[in-house]
Order: C-alpha cells, then structure tokens, then sequence
C-alpha cells in the first residue's frame, strides 16, 4: 500500500506576524493549514517596537494606508480578547496614547504642519503646548516646545504577540513546519531541499523575502529597510513616560514592566542586519533631546530587523495568480497591520475580496506594455 501523504487545504509561507495570524484565522475556520517559517530568515514580527500608532504615523500622500492602519487599529482590541484567550499569555498591550513633541521652535512649526494635516483628515489629535506637554508627561526635557496628543494610540509587546499567534495556530490545529520555500506556484510550494508540497492554495507571507522566491519576486516588488532599536531597562519606581513618546527623528516605547524601546534607524542595506555604533548614537542621542532622563537606563541591548517594503509604502494582499495569494510589504505597520491582513485573507481564501484591502493588490505595480 502506497503512503498517504497529506496535502493540506492551504500552505502558509512565512511564521511571523502577518503568517501566523493567517494561519490562525484559517485554521479557525475549519481548514487544514501547513506553516512554513524559515530559521535563516528571522522575522522582523520579533524585532518591531510595538506602536499601533495610525494617527502620528500617517504622512502625507498616504491617506489610503492611513485608512487601512485605521480599520486594523479598530479591530485591535477584539483581536487581542480573542488571542488572549486562544493563547493564554499577556501580551502587553496598552491603549497608552502618544505624545509626538517639539525640542525646539523648528521641531514646533513642523509639529503644526503635521496637526494641520491631522485635523484635514478629522483625525483626533490635540494640540499642546510645551507646558502642557510637561504636565502630562513630567520627565521631557524642560525645554519641550510643543507636543500633538494623540489619546487613540495603543502599544502591543510583539515578540509576545508573534509567539502568541503561533501558539494559537498550532493550537487551532496547524501544522509548523521549518524550511526554506524557494519556488511558489498554483497548488505548490518547492523547497530549497527539493521537496514539493501540494495544497489546494498558497498564502505566501514572507515579509522582506517575499521578493526571493520564485513565482512570486516577479510580481511583488519587496525589498528590506533595516529598522534597529536600542533596548534600555529602568529599575523599579524609576519616573517614565506612560505614552509613546515621539521625536520628529525617534520614538520611545515604554512597557508596563519598566522596557524602554528607542527607534528607529531607516536604512537601505539590503539584506544586512549589522548593529552598528552609528545607529545606537544616533537614537540615543534624539532620544536624550526629548527625555533626558534615559541615560539613567540600564543598557540592554541592540536590535535589527528587516521592514518588507514596497515602492508606495502600502502592503500587498491579494491573489496575484489562481489559488495563490500573498500578504505581504507592511513595512513600518505590519504589527498595526495584522488583524485586518488575516481578515482580508481568509475572505479571499474563500473566494470573497475584503473591500478595505481591494486597492492593495499587486496589479497596482504592473508596467504598462509600451507600444511601438
Ligand atoms: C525596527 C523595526 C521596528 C518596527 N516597529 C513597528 C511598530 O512599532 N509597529 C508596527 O506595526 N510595525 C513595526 N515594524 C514593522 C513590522 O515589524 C513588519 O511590518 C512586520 O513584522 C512584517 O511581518 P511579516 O509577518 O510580514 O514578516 P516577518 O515578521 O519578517 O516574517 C516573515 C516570515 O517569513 C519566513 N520566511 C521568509 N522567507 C522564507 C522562505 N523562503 N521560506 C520559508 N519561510 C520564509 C520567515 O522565517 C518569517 O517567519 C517594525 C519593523 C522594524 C524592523
């Protein structure tokens, strides 16, 4: 008798946020889900900060993506209660607010620029002065010139989220398995070992390497933007900022258990995760403009990750050929991100388009055949 081997309904490329949660939500669904995550290619779900920050995120020219980091960002505190209770774990998430401030008078006219823009979008975001600022956050420098506060803004700890979405996956059901998926097509997936697997669809979800693998690299235009963070600790009653606290050039995140996280360097190095002097002096140092206290912070660490980015800054999620769909290009947002990628993805897993996401196909990167 010949062995059975077992073709699941879906294979998943990719482990860290955006694959998990899709693994998770699928499995849920009733379907039989293979995973596939690849040690050599570390998730950069591990590495992000934590901000789920739409407001003092958006920029100019991204009013659609804004408007995707708005749904997902609603949909955050649902998605939490349910993966709470899937996975069992904190997950250190906080709806803390963020407090984006002026060091000087330059940062200050730029900081009303912003808010203009803000409020053109109807977005809540209010005006403070530098005292004000002072008042609700104590240790900014005192020469804060102004800040925007942005009260809707929430963090999430995302090593803990990552681990919970797989946690849960697995537990719904889904098979993880390790290798290094170097071919996608309809119905399958290669890996660099030979090996083929089949199953009735694909969701490829492998963030800043979707753009290595072949089948896919020639319609999904990912590249990686290097992001490092400085890792600081406080000893217990140390004064903190309880908000996400914003530079126009860095950004701190503290944690309910006294983490401080300092980001972020914005770099185009390929596939280099180097952690270098220059980034930790450059953070530290914008850092200690905004919160001068942070040199009284145990040093913890570095580390570096690699953003999945595209031409236009927005995502892509959507069939790019029959029974092969990908999720991929989320760059700065990706952790924001997650509740409304795994939704739009288990709608077109079903054959449904998820109205919110039907801009963010790949189509929108096709050149147009020149005549002649
Ligand atoms: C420094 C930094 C700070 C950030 N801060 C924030 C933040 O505050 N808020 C926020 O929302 N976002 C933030 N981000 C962005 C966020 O981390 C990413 O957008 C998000 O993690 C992308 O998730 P992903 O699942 O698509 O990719 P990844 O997390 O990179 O996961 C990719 C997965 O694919 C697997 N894989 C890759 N290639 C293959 C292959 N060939 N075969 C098999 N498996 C493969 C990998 O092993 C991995 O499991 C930050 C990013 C960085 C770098």
């Amino acid at each position: 008798m010949g062995r059975l081997v077992r073709s699941p309904d879906i294979t998943i490329v990719g482990a860290g946020a955006i694959g998990a949660a899709c693994a998770w939500q699928l499995a849920q669904a009733g379907l039989d889900v293979t995973m596939i995550g690849d040690a050599s290619a570390p998730a950069a779900s591990s590495v992000a900060a934590g901000m789920l920050a739409p407001v003092t995120e958006a920029e100019f020219g991204e009013e659609a993506l804004l408007k995707l980091n708005l749904v997902s960002s609603e949909l955050y505190p649902g998605f939490i209660e349910e993966l709470n209770d899937a996975a069992g774990v904190d997950l250190g998430y906080r709806r803390c607010g963020t407090l984006m401030v002026a060091r000087d008078s330059d940062d200050n006219r730029v900081l009303e620029q912003i808010h203009a823009f803000q409020r053109r979008l109807g977005l809540a975001a209010q005006r403070l002065s530098g005292r004000a600022a002072r008042e609700l956050e104590p240790v900014l420098a005192p020469r804060t010139r102004g800040a925007i506060l942005v009260e809707d803004d929430h963090q999430i700890d995302p090593s803990a989220f990552v681990d919970a979405l797989r946690r849960a996956a697995v537990a719904a059901g889904v098979e993880e398995r390790v290798g290094h998926v170097v071919e996608v097509g309809r119905g399958f997936v290669r890996l660099e070992d030979g090996t083929t697997l089949s199953s009735g669809k694909v969701v490829v979800a492998a963030g800043s390497y979707t753009g290595t693998i072949r089948g896919i690299a020639e319609m999904v235009p990912v590249r990686p933007v290097k992001g490092q963070l400085v890792h600081l600790r406080a000893r217990r009653g140390a004064l903190l900022p309880t908000r996400n606290i914003r530079g126009l050039d860095v950004y701190v995140v503290t944690r309910a258990d006294g983490r401080v996280v300092v980001g972020a360097s914005v770099e185009e190095q390929g596939f280099d995760v180097t952690r270098t002097a220059g980034a930790v002096h450059d953070l530290l140092r914008e850092a200690y403009a905004i919160l001068p206290g942070i040199t009284e912070l145990e040093f913890v660490g570095v580390t570096a990750g690699l953003r999945p980015a595209t031409p236009d800054n927005a995502p892509v999620i959507g069939e790019i050929a029959p029974d092969v769909i990908v999720a991929t290009g989320h760059y700065r947002n990706g952790i924001l991100l997650t509740p409304i990628t795994a939704r739009a993805v288990a709608a077109l897993v079903d054959g449904r388009s998820d109205e919110v996401v039907a801009s963010f196909g790949a189509q929108r990167f096709a050149t147009e055949g020149v005549a002649g």
